[in-house]
């Protein structure tokens, strides 16, 4: 057989590579890793028989109610059969099992192994020495095939999101693994090719596999971040209240993250707990469910004592504050690090139990975990949600009681929903947001607390001349910025003899900085200059200048921004493919500062550089934010502006924001798809900020 590119040439793969997202960052996954090929061109004689020995070498079907260790088989024509025979699994492990998904379309004309081939290729590159090949088709004995890649904006079929927790056998969702472990929903999508070819039998009964196990738990253990949080997320599968707000009603039926109808098995904890080894950076795979409340599984005390002797890097949880009772917060200061996010909304009870759906005596609980979390000095941001449930007036009394008990920040949310959020939030997105920023920015002068807004980057670039300038939000209380007299508004121009001019290059350069430093701000349009002493001794809630994911060095907290290493990503990419027309794919949240970033910091390349803007099809309502388009919503957007500008570019920009390390969106498609369906070359951008574009 012989694979062709668009061109009819002929392609000779020596390699692949699991995709995943760049070469860049793909070493830290254990991924990116090019593996010789050898035999591509040979069709074995007995295609399904070694088709069904792999897949039997990694899985174990399964009927409606047991594994089938032991069957016998036979081709539907009769041609060729035998049998297997495998021991069962007694290694006490849980047995991690999925559904067979529905089969892709069928086409008379396209054998078993084109199909074959077009699964494989949605979890492999080929390489020709070294180099990413696109093959079109397919040359075989029986023909010519062309190799079609999925429309980009159908995600592929993998039967039920939601968990079903009464079957026989309780199987995962593939959705709980299509972004973080694609080879699983592979395994399965080649299951439901080769099962309707084949009639297996048990004891001289017929039976049809309906799903499968994975055969051994030890194949699966992955590198890994080695933080708690793959194991302890687990815990977070359902909540105990039903928030009006709550964006996890909205999510679409596709979305590749499960949904559960239960607590995590107890096995399946057991299991997860024994393989995660943090010394080795190594874990079983991870598996996406929805986040829910970390808090409401009882085990939660037991899991984190027995994580806390294996790591001693901090336990984040974000907690809608009701399971906090006084106990519970004893317990957990018992295992610190730990740090939460309480999501308290109102600190008027009647209220919260409408909104949240609360029993009255766990809104009591959540509102007085507060002052328990702060008599054991254990860190807390508090979460609000600026929906018209909660009046700003409202909000206000929220934030000025909460200051009092000295959270490190409160995060004000603006309300975001999906077109499939099934209760009606009919209002007009700019104006409640607008009005929720000019309100964040009257009670920062109220309180000593810094008051996020989230998206930030709404505030930044639709409310100052400068999206890109170092603004500070605010500074957390206990911390040298806190001490060195650093205001919500100022703007850092200076820090010691460095003289940054975007926000990134000042926080980079806070955290190189030691001992007493001038900082020079502007404020209300003068300059001054305070100084920051970073030796001062840090006192509660201020931890250091990690919070979760968030940089706050010495305390100061500004927005997340575009990094300097990213205008040096994109030049290279540009002159790495000589390009002279490149298109860069951002949101219209972004524009204002991607092209602010693009006129100061790739200066020499701006007039190549046309920008194109992705909307949120996908999850359509009031969604604005690049890290949840998917690659459907990022072709449709070239497509729109192809037919607007009657141009093609040479090289096509995404931000890399949206994709995991699997290179993965939220439907589980891989971002190469776009250079396979466009036939131009499509890089990836940003590995080193959280938020580009
Ligand atoms: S507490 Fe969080 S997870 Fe639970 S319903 Fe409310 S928003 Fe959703």
């Amino acid at each position: 057989m012989t694979l062709q590119d668009s061109r009819g040439e002929t392609l000779q793969p020596s390699a692949y590579r699991l995709r995943c997202r760049d070469p860049h960052s793909a070493p830290a996954y254990g991924l990116g890793e090019s593996v010789p090929l050898t035999g591509l061109h040979r069709v074995p004689e007995d295609l399904i028989g070694e088709s069904l020995t792999a897949l039997l070498d990694l899985t174990i079907p399964e009927n409606a109610k047991v594994p089938l260790f032991a069957a016998e088989w036979v081709t539907v024509d009769g041609a060729t059969g035998g049998s297997w025979d495998h021991a069962p699994d007694l290694s006490g492990d849980f047995a991690f099992s999925y559904p067979l998904p529905p089969a892709e379309e069928k086409d008379g004309q396209r054998s078993y192994l084109v199909s074959l081939l077009e699964i494989v290729l949605d979890e492999v590159d080929l390489l020709v020495d070294g180099e990413f090949v696109n093959p079109s088709a397919l040359l075989t004995g029986s023909g010519y095939f062309p190799l079609r890649v999925r429309p980009l904006a159908q995600p592929h079929p993998l039967a039920e999101r939601t968990e079903n927790a009464k079957a026989a056998i309780r199987r995962q969702p593939l959705f709980s693994v299509s972004q973080t472990e694609p080879t699983i929903p592979i395994l399965a999508r080649h299951w439901s090719l080769l099962a309707p070819l084949l009639r297996i039998s048990k004891n001289g009964e017929h039976t049809e596999p309906e799903g499968f196990r994975l055969r051994r738990t030890g194949d699966w253990v992955v590198p890994s971040h080695g933080h708690p949080s793959e194991v302890y997320e687990h815990l977070a599968r359902v909540c105990n209240v039903a928030c009006s707000f709550c964006y996890l009603f909205g999510n679409p039926d596709t979305l590749a993250i499960a949904r559960a109808k239960k607590s995590i098995a107890r096995d399946e904890l057991d299991t997860r707990i024994a393989y995660y080894r943090p010394q080795e950076r190594r874990a079983l795979f991870s598996a996406q469910w929805e986040l829910n409340e970390f808090l409401v599984d009882p085990r939660l005390p037991e899991v984190m004592k027995t994580l806390r002797e294996t790591t001693d890097r901090p336990f984040f949880f974000t907690t809608n504050g009701n399971p906090l009772t006084p106990r519970i917060v004893e317990q957990l200061a018992e295992v610190k690090p730990v740090h939460f996010v309480v999501s308290t909304n109102t600190v008027d009870e009647p209220l919260r139990q409408e909104v949240m759906k609360e029993r009255p005596n766990r809104t009591w609980t959540a509102l007085h975990c507060l002052q328990e979390l702060r008599k054991h000095e254990i860190p807390f941001g508090v979460s609000l949600v600026a929906t018209p449930d909660f009046p700003l007036e409202d909000l206000t009394r929220t934030i000025e009681t909460v200051s009092e008990l000295d959270p490190n920040f409160i995060r004000v949310n603006e309300p975001g929903f999906t077109r499939d959020h099934p209760s009606p939030m009919d209002f007009d997105t700019d104006i409640l947001w607008g009005s929720v920023i000019e309100w964040a920015q009257s009670m920062r002068e109220k309180t000593h607390v810094p008051i996020i807004a989230i998206p930030s980057a709404y505030e930044e670039n639709f409310f100052y001349d400068d999206p890109l300038a170092a603004r500070v939000i605010g500074t957390i209380p206990g911390s040298p910025a806190a001490a060195c007299g650093l205001r919500p508004g100022d703007v850092i121009v200076g820090v010691g003899y460095l003289r940054p001019t975007t926000r990134s290059e000042v926080v980079s350069s806070l955290m190189l900085v030691k001992g007493l430093v001038k900082l020079r701000i502007r404020r209300a349009g003068q300059s001054l200059d305070l100084t920051l002493d970073t030796e001062l001794p840090p006192t509660y809630p201020y931890t250091g200048p990690y919070i979760g994911k968030y940089l706050v060095p010495h305390g100061v907290v500004t927005a997340p921004s575009i990094s300097s290493g990213d205008a040096r990503g994109i030049a290279q990419q540009i002159e790495d493919v000589g390009s002279r027309y490149s298109w860069l794919v951002t949101s219209s949240l972004m524009l204002p500062a991607a092209r602010a970033f693009i006129e100061r910091s790739v200066a020499d390349h701006a007039d190549c550089i046309d920008f194109v803007v992705a909307t949120n099809d996908y999850l359509g309502g009031n969604i604005r934010v690049m890290d949840m388009c998917t690659v459907g919503d990022i072709h449709a957007a070239l497509v729109r502006h192809q037919e607007k500008t009657g141009r093609t570019p040479d090289l096509i920009l995404v931000p890399a924001t949206g994709f995991n390390a699997h290179g993965r969106d939220l439907v589980g498609r891989h971002w190469g798809d776009l250079e396979r369906a466009w036939n131009i070359p499509v890089r990836l951008l940003g590995h080193t900020t959280q938020f580009v574009f």
